[in-house]
């Protein structure tokens, strides 16, 4: 029996928004333990919670950019269970009623394109965290996360591999960070991935059993954790064992999932509307107001890029990945407008640069007018492709500007005959045999004395005029 997986992806994203969901406490990452708390995050008794405006604003903005539709009528939900990291005994968040439901996102993924559907997202509030002690049997926990805002986006069950999981997970990153609503830092926390996973046999409409995978800190160990998962279960079926329905948890180190917890079922958590809290009424004009105010998405940006800059797709999909590498490109095509030039050089001396030293393109020391100036410098002569590299490295390393750093360096191309004629004098009087062998029919020894010359000159010769002159000389 041939089985094929089913996946499904809960994805978790701390929003951007200066204040936690329910009270004016900050949300600032890194301040010293339970310094940003209040007696509502607290969860002390007889306190309310009041709804912060831009968290539903910020939904609303992801459940746009994905297609959803907006319930105009919403309401939030106690979800009660005890932890200690969760100090009311329940979380608040949405049940019956999410704020957005029936949605859509087209992923890239082993050249294909498919769309995956979203079921719903959600608002509801993080938890605090605990700090395990190294050495003594205790445990800490630190309240600054409780009352964080959370979405969650909720996918259908239909991704079909782990490759495409991490393309979906990849998307939804990407449409956050357009929409500077999450940092989408995964190994942070910021946006946190549950895996669901099931196998079926081939033509079977009916899912199969699952089980979910949690604690994957990065898009490669979301893909590894559900390659084993599927792994196991397709042994277990073939084996003619079930697959036991519940939590798992993905140990990076062994690369092996691990038993959690059986599954706890919805009644488990004894959901009920929030007193607390009215529903949340959107009305057609604020989703009209955020519409407007909407960026350029990261799919309308890549079909402009390939459409009016006449690039290659993966040209497109690259620069498109983060809206700043974007406005990157934009800035320096404007100024030097051959855009796949500037596009090679974007996606290979400049991103393997930043890629070394761990930048990002905003941190880049090369503004994209220094990068444009450069590849005029190449155009009209002043230096050659090969000296530009040098320079760029030094814009690089310097941030200087390349007109400076060719002055300052003596690195103008040399293109004048009579100068390079000097040197091809001198490499022919240095290297009589190998002239003698060319000569006697040795083609391949052009190329080495093109090389010397090129050598001899610190690469600043033009090498068209080198040819040339060499080809002449060689052959009277
Ligand atoms: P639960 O009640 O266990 O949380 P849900 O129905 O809410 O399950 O679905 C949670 C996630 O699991 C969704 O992303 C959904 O697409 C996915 N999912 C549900 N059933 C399956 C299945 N049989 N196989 C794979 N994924 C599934
Ligand atoms: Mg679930
Ligand atoms: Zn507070």
């Amino acid at each position: 029996m041939q089985y094929e997986p089913v996946i499904g992806l809960e994805i978790h994203a701390q929003l951007l928004t200066r204040s936690k969901i329910f009270c004016g406490c900050s949300t600032t990452f890194g301040a010293g333990p339970n310094t940003h708390t209040c007696p509502v995050c607290l969860g002390m008794p007889g306190v309310l919670p009041v709804l912060n405006r831009d968290v539903v604003e910020f939904t609303i903005k992801m459940a746009l950019a994905t297609h959803c539709r907006i319930a105009p009528y919403s309401q939030f939900a106690r979800k009660n269970y005890f932890y200690p990291d969760l100090p009311k005994g329940y979380q608040i968040s949405q049940y019956e009623l999410p704020l957005a439901r029936g949605g859509w996102v087209r992923v890239l993924s082993e050249g294909a394109s498919r769309t995956v559907r979203i079921h719903r997202i959600h608002m509801e509030e993080d938890a605090g965290k605990l700090v395990h002690d190294d050495f003594q049997p205790v445990s800490y926990v630190d309240f600054n996360r409780t009352g964080v805002p959370l979405i969650e986006i909720v996918s259908e069950p239909e991704i079909r591999s782990p490759e495409e999981a991490a393309a979906y997970l990849r998307t939804l990153r990407e449409i956050l960070r357009y929409l500077e609503i999450c940092d989408g830092n995964m190994e942070e926390g910021s946006m946190r991935c549950d895996a669901n996973v099931s196998l079926r046999p081939v033509g079977e409409e009916k899912l199969g059993v699952k089980t979910e995978l949690k604690n994957m800190n990065s898009f490669r160990n979301v893909q590894r954790a559900l390659e084993f998962e599927i792994r196991r279960q397709r042994a277990l079926l073939e084996r003619g064992e079930p697959v036991v329905q519940e939590t798992l948890l993905w140990d990076a180190g062994r690369g092996v999932t691990v038993s959690m917890r059986g599954k706890e079922e919805a009644h488990d958590y004894r959901y009920f509307p929030d007193p607390d809290l009215v529903p949340i009424e959107v009305d057609e004009e604020w989703i009209e107001r955020i519409r407007q105010g909407l960026p350029e998405l990261p799919e309308a940006k890549r079909e402009r890029f390939v459409r009016d800059y006449g690039l290659p797709t993966y040209d497109a999909e690259v620069l498109t990945s983060s809206k700043a590498l974007a406005g990157y490109f934009e800035q320096a095509a404007e100024r030097f407008p051959q855009p796949k030039i500037v596009s090679n050089w974007i996606m290979s001396e400049l991103m393997r640069e930043l890629k070394r030293d761990e930048r990002d393109i905003e941190e880049c020391p090369v503004p994209p007018d220094s990068l444009a100036e450069l590849l005029h410098l190449i155009e009209n002569g002043t230096v050659s492709g090969k000296i530009a590299k040098t320079v760029f490295d030094e814009m690089y390393s310097t941030g200087g500007k390349p007109g400076e750093i060719v002055r300052e360096k003596g690195l103008v191309q040399v293109t004048d005959a009579s100068a390079i004629e000097v040197i091809i004098d001198e490499v022919l009087a240095e290297n009589p045999a190998e002239v003698a062998d060319y000569r006697a029919g040795k083609e391949k020894l052009f190329g080495f004395l093109v090389g010397q010359v090129m050598k001899k000159s610190k690469g600043k010769a033009n090498p068209k005029v080198v040819n040339d002159l060499l080809r002449s000389k060689l052959s009277s």
